[in-house]
């Protein structure tokens, strides 16, 4: 289990911060998001820290998936939400603020205006492929 002692993730998975915590198995934890953006708004992560999805070992990955999926079934029993994204962040560009991996399990309501929305239109059909080709060059499993 790793865990950076400056990182403020891994100091609420040893308890030394608090949380409201929802659920926990033996390698993830889910708590509140103290700055929530709709009334719900939870983060699900490992408790093993890793930084982003590019460093993040492919058993934590799946095991916060997993806790993800049953969080946020309770949150949906709980608020009958209109939506709900699961939105993970990596890097600056993305807005990832903690650089410890974590899901945001994030409640939506009609017209709340969340950022991370846009609107779809249509792309360049030859650059599509082509990039396609690129990435599959890098898919190593
Ligand atoms: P990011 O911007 O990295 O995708 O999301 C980080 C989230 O962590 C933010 O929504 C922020 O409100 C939340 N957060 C930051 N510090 C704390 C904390 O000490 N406790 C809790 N519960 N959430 C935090
Ligand atoms: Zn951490």
């Amino acid at each position: 289990m790793n865990n950076d002692p400056n990182c403020i993730f891994c100091k609420i998975v040893t308890g030394a911060v608090p949380c409201f915590k929802l659920h926990e198995d033996s390698s993830t934890l889910a708590f509140m998001d103290i700055n929530p953006f709709n009334p719900g708004h939870c983060l699900v992560i490992p408790k093993s820290h890793a930084a982003d999805v590019f460093t993040i070992d492919e058993a934590s990955m799946a095991a916060t998936a997993r806790s993800a999926r049953v969080v946020a079934t309770a949150v949906q029993a709980t608020l009958k939400c209109e939506g709900m994204n699961l939105v993970q962040a990596n890097g600056p560009a993305a807005a990832q603020s903690v650089k410890h991996f974590h899901i945001h399990v994030l409640p939506r309501r009609t017209g709340d205006e969340a950022k991370l929305n846009w609107m779809p239109s249509p792309g360049d059909m030859t650059a599509i492929g082509k990039l396609a080709e690129a990435i599959r060059r890098h898919i190593t499993k």
